[in-house]
């Protein structure tokens, strides 16, 4: 079982975790360790990791309701959301995933009639963000591959990242991206922690599962891994092998 966090990152605040939300997210790890283990294909089928990953996408997401909703505190977190269809200031962020999370966004992102432009744009903008720092990638506020309209156009897909980061106001995100745009600090932005508690569980579980299985668990950026999937048509199969394919990627 990898160490789990005695503390996690909501936004850029550092919060430090009670031990009983450390024993709940042992046992969540756990689950989806497992999960992973048992699940993931031997070999490259990437509808077989984009079913696993969406089936760890509803565990996480029933966790994080059943978290909500268990105490007052967590029922006025949750009314506190204020995400919304058509708000994607977020979508500009440097996004961290888990290497099937890569495999299933490229496997959606392959699918549709809209595939061959999405394709395009992944493999324009990952030489733009090559090694750039999160902050100065933010400033540059490029937009995901996939953000169509200011919509996520495979939301079905969307990371577990992009499930869990909520905010409690659309004016902070707009003041805080306008901020380092011109090369400021930001501004801070409230977000409600449960959802990122309970994603810590979830991709420590992926991560773990995966360093069982004996292949490369690392954590990726976005775009770079999932623009090495869809680019080079080895590179999954290279990793269900257990070579480290995605290492440049790692953050
Ligand atoms: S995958 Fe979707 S939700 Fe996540 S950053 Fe890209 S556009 Fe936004």
């Amino acid at each position: 079982m990898a160490a789990l966090p005695r503390s996690i990152q909501v936004g850029r605040e550092t919060l430090r975790l009670p031990p009983e939300a450390a024993r709940f997210l042992a046992t969540l790890q756990g689950v989806i360790a497992d999960a992973v283990v048992r699940d993931l294909p031997q070999r490259r089928d990437d509808g077989a990791v984009a079913r696993l990953m969406a089936t760890i996408a509803e565990t996480q997401s029933a966790e994080t309701t059943k978290a909500f909703q268990a105490t007052q505190t967590g029922r006025v977190e949750q009314a506190s959301i204020a995400c919304a269809a058509g708000c994607a200031f977020c979508c500009r962020n440097s996004v961290e995933i888990t290497i099937p999370e890569a495999i299933a966004l490229a496997h959606a992102a392959g699918q549709g009639a809209d595939s061959t432009v999405l394709i395009a744009r992944f493999q324009a903008t990952a030489p733009l963000i090559q090694g750039l720092k999160p902050l100065k990638r933010q400033s540059m506020a490029i937009p995901c591959p996939v953000l169509v309209e200011e919509a996520c156009s495979r939301y079905a897909a969307r990371p577990l990242a992009c499930r869990s980061t909520y905010a409690t106001s659309a004016q902070a995100c707009e003041r805080d991206l306008a901020s380092v745009s011109k090369g400021g600090p930001g501004k801070p932005i409230k977000m409600p922690a449960t959802p990122q508690v309970i994603r810590t569980g979830v991709v420590d579980g992926i991560t773990s599962g995966l360093a069982r299985r004996g292949l490369q668990a690392d954590t990726v950026e976005l775009i770079a891994a999932t623009t090495l999937v869809l680019s080079d048509a080895t590179a999954v199969d290279r990793w269900f092998t257990g070579e480290r394919v995605f290492t440049a990627f790692v953050r």
